[in-house]
């Protein structure tokens, strides 16, 4: 149910190309990683797939469901994003539940989530804490449980490391590639981070100036770079 497909998306701010005639499949289940310097349109692009931009020309399919004309909210998408604005005055287990409270899910039904999904993210001890009382890791744990609860079809992450340190990176990075490995959800993940990108990647998109430059896997990419471009980014130190 929750390939992503992107054929021939192009969108404009203005006058300005930002993303230009952008074809991409990402396979069910798989772990796809966008990289590209800044401002080649990586966040444009997971806005796009969101629902949160509109496109001028293209299609957008979840599944077999073309979601090009949903709302956002239609298109059974969690996004996890840089600044993980959890709400200062609830609880780690109201920010985890806030969506599923909204949608009227039975209370016991939402409280054996909550704990489950707390289980998975190391959170137990921590449900009845305020964000404030918690550490820029913890945040971000907090964020993707916000995102898991919901069962999305499809997760997007927008450089969800950039405001850790380098251990905590590390530690988080290995933890959302546990979190796939478990549930296995589609995956985009962003970053301009090239050894994030070979590690967490199963297979790569490298955008350049708007445009697809090459896909591949990482091996793909190290070994048979398609131009000068892909190998410099791939190849330079992080
Ligand atoms: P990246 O995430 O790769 O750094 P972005 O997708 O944020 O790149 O931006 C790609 C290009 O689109 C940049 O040139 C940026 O200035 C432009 N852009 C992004 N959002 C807007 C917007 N809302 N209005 C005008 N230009 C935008
Ligand atoms: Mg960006």
């Amino acid at each position: 149910m929750g390939a992503v497909s992107l054929k021939g998306v192009s969108k404009s701010f203005g006058a300005v190309d930002v993303i230009k005639d952008v074809s991409i499949e990402i396979d069910e289940g798989e772990f796809c990683v966008l990289i590209g310097p800044s401002g080649s349109g990586k966040s444009t692009l997971l806005r796009i797939i969101a629902g949160l931009e509109t496109i001028d020309e293209g299609d957008i399919l979840i599944g077999a469901r073309d979601v090009t004309d949903l709302e956002a909210k239609e298109r059974d998408i969690a996004m996890v994003f840089q600044s993980y604005a959890l709400y200062p005055q609830m609880t780690v287990r109201e920010n985890m539940s806030f969506a599923l409270r909204l949608k009227r899910r039975p209370k016991e039904e939402i409280r054996q989530k909550i704990d489950r999904v707390a289980e998975m993210l190391g959170l137990e001890a921590l449900l009845d804490r305020l964000p404030k009382e918690l550490s820029g890791g913890q945040r971000q744990r907090v964020a993707m449980g916000r995102a898991i609860v919901r069962d999305p079809a499809v997760f997007l992450f927008d450089e969800p490391l950039s405001n850790l340190d380098a251990k905590l990176r590390n530690q988080v990075r290995g933890e959302i590639r546990e979190l796939h490995k478990r549930i296995g959800t589609t995956s985009v993940y962003v970053t301009h981070d090239q050894v994030e990108a070979m590690t967490m990647g199963q297979k790569i998109v490298v955008l350049r100036d708007g445009r697809v430059e090459q896909t591949g896997t990482p091996l793909d990419l190290y070994d048979q770079p398609d131009s000068v471009f892909v190998a410099g980014f791939i190849g330079s130190p992080a």
